[in-house]
């Protein structure tokens, strides 16, 4: 077999198709009401046929809602074709403006990684996309120390920077001695430079969001480790060789949908899992927070599962 089609056999074998992605979409998760879905992590761009899959899920009357986390890297190639499917809105990890710390945060060591996510960025923002929404994860001493020019990035565009607290989750190894920064810092030292109101723009996600007075673009915090957001959120998340995740810290309450779509199970049976598990997931979101892996570490990191 060519490696391109071995390539392709294991892909199918590991990954929902789109086919059975979208059998549970239509059968499953819109008729228990979800309407607002999001591509991510892994990299949705290294997906095969990608672009069919947007298209699709964007042109099901149904979708209110169609947004897509990603790289970048190689969004300059893809934008256009990602807007001309029916995609509105793409959130771009921007974790510095820097090369060489964008290399490292990224870890792979490849340098012109930054170039590609600025250059996929530019693109997007020329095709149209917006919002355009930047995620910046702050990692004390390897890039705090450039969150006011991220924020100026706001200034004269209309972009939406976003800081993140770090969590980390299966990235210990890689972050062990670092901690988090409050977003109440991050905002303070932004307040100073430049003053900080309340954006009468809100996103419809976990983030608080703020403007620099005068600016194009907004600035939003993510605080998950230090203003706990459980009681907000809704989400589930359902992994690309399917399995579905009540809550990103949970490993231990997730259900393999893959196998039982495979196996035959009926659909109304599948749905009926799933509806219980969003049932328990308030629960979830509190109780087993804490507890959320057998082992105390994550299978994967949170880049894997689209945190
Ligand atoms: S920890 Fe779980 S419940 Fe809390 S915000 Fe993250 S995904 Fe949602």
């Amino acid at each position: 077999m060519p490696a391109g089609a071995e390539l392709d056999y294991i892909l199918k074998q590991q990954i929902l198709t789109d086919e059975e992605l979208l059998t549970l979409l239509t059968q499953v998760f819109i008729p228990l009401g979800f309407r607002k879905f999001r591509l991510t992590g892994g990299e949705p761009l290294l997906r095969p046929g990608v672009v069919d899959l947007v298209r699709s899920i964007a042109s099901l009357p149904e979708t209110e809602d169609l947004a897509m986390s990603t790289n970048g890297f190689l969004l300059a190639e893809m934008a256009q074709a990602l807007y001309n499917a029916g995609l509105r809105r793409l959130n771009i990890s921007l974790d510095s403006l820097n090369a060489d710390t964008f290399a490292q945060i990224v870890g792979n060591g490849a340098h012109n990684l930054w170039q590609k996510t600025w250059m996929g960025i530019q693109t997007a923002h020329q095709v149209g996309f917006d919002p355009l929404k930047l995620n910046v994860v702050v990692i004390p001493g390897v890039n705090d120390h450039e969150v006011e020019d991220l924020a100026a990035l706001t200034l004269n565009r209309n972009w939406h920077v976003r800081f993140i607290e770090f969590m980390p989750i299966g990235n210990s190894d890689l972050f062990s001695q670092k901690t988090w920064i409050p977003s109440a810092q991050l905002r303070q030292l932004i307040r100073q430079k430049w003053g900080l109101l309340e954006s009468k723009v809100k996103g419809n996600g976990p983030a608080d969001v703020f403007q620099i007075p005068g600016a194009k673009g907004t600035i939003g915090f993510i605080s998950q480790m230090s203003e706990c957001f459980c009681d907000r959120c809704n989400r589930l998340r359902l992994s690309a060789d399917g399995w579905l995740r009540p809550c990103l810290l949970n490993e231990t309450g997730q259900i393999e949908l893959k196998t039982l779509l495979r196996q035959g199970m009926a659909l109304a049976e599948i749905r009926e899992k799933v509806r219980k598990l969003r049932e328990i997931k308030p629960e979830i979101n509190y109780k087993n927070r804490e507890s959320g892996t057998k082992t105390g570490n994550y299978q994967r990191t949170m880049s894997q599962i689209g945190g």
